[in-house]
């Protein structure tokens, strides 16, 4: 199933864990250009369901350097930590169909479980047939059986994944009562009608369960494209924690024309000192999506 309401409408949904980095730059300019050279809306969505990492100051400092890089977005800016009881509900629908089931299981206990492609534990299914007893359910699980899914990712090509052994039953409800980002995701993509998701690719590997969990709630699933992620000299993703540096917002624009190349658009060396909205108005002219490299990760010099 597509989603069929809107010609293109597509999101950037940063975590708000730190001032906003040139990785995550990266992702705001490809989505935004990929929505408005399709002429489509570009929505905003603050990830703050994981509440012990995020912060409201670094929300609102990513809201100002995105407006200092000369992003508009439409509507309001949607914010996770608002909407509990809305995964709450889609947690009962899936308990209701039997899809997910309770995890007494500790972090330590599954200390030796076999790891995931991106580093995760594979859960090893001790509780899938019911609680032991005597113990108590910490967590939910989101039953996988042995679905395989397969999408085609608008830059990466061709992905599938067999969910068992690439995931294994993941946690839609964590043990300390916050819900899981991948469920957050889903329910809120299919809410504000995201027909295309276009995100940075050390995402890739958390699509099939996405698009898995779509599938048991009954929701659409968006086109995907997925960004190369800016990697520093030691391969490490830019990220909070590599304590990559903010986006200078009193000169946001030769971020943005570093953004522009590292995606692979080629902009003219006479703008790399040109002002913010020149260089828009030069991408929105020029973005086209089949100039960006494939491949999962990408050195920023
Ligand atoms: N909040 C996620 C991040 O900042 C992005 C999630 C998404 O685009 O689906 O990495």
């Amino acid at each position: 199933m597509t989603n069929s309401g809107f010609a293109y409408r597509g999101r950037f949904a940063p975590s708000p864990t730190g001032p906003l980095h040139f990785g995550s730059l990266v992702a705001a300019t490809g989505s935004f250009l990929e929505a408005r050279t399709r002429g489509g809306e570009w929505l905003l969505r603050m990830e703050d369901v994981d509440a012990p990492r995020c912060s409201a100051a670094a929300a609102s400092e990513i809201l100002r350097a995105l407006e200092a890089c000369g992003f508009a977005w439409d509507g309001e800016v949607v914010w996770q930590s608002r909407r509990t009881e809305t995964y709450a509900a889609a947690l009962e629908r899936l308990k209701a169909a039997g899809r997910v089931f309770p995890c007494a299981c500790t972090r330590r206990e599954l200390a030796d479980s076999a790891i995931a492609p991106d580093g995760a534990a594979i859960y090893p299914g001790t509780c899938r047939q019911g609680l032991p007893a005597g113990r108590a359910a910490r967590a939910w699980r989101l039953r996988v059986d042995d679905a395989r899914v397969s999408f085609d990712d608008a830059i990466q090509g061709r992905i599938v994944s067999d969910l068992a052994s690439d995931a294994g039953d993941f946690i839609l409800l964590r043990a300390d009562g916050l819900f899981a980002y991948q469920l957050a995701v889903v329910v809120d993509d299919a809410e504000a009608g995201i027909t295309h998701v276009v995100r940075g690719a050390d995402l890739l590997a958390s699509t099939a369960r996405q698009i898995f969990l779509q599938q048991c709630l009954g929701l659409p699933t968006p086109a995907y494209a997925h960004l190369p992620v800016a990697v520093n000299t030691a391969g490490e993703k830019l990220s909070k924690q590599t304590r990559a540096a903010a986006v200078d917002l009193s000169r946001p624009a030769p971020a943005l024309y570093a953004a522009l190349e590292f995606l692979g658009q080629q902009p003219p060396p006479e703008l790399s000192s040109a002002a913010v909205n020149e260089l828009w108005n030069w991408a929105k002219e020029n973005w086209q999506l089949a100039r960006v490299p494939r491949g999962p990760a990408l050195p920023c010099l």
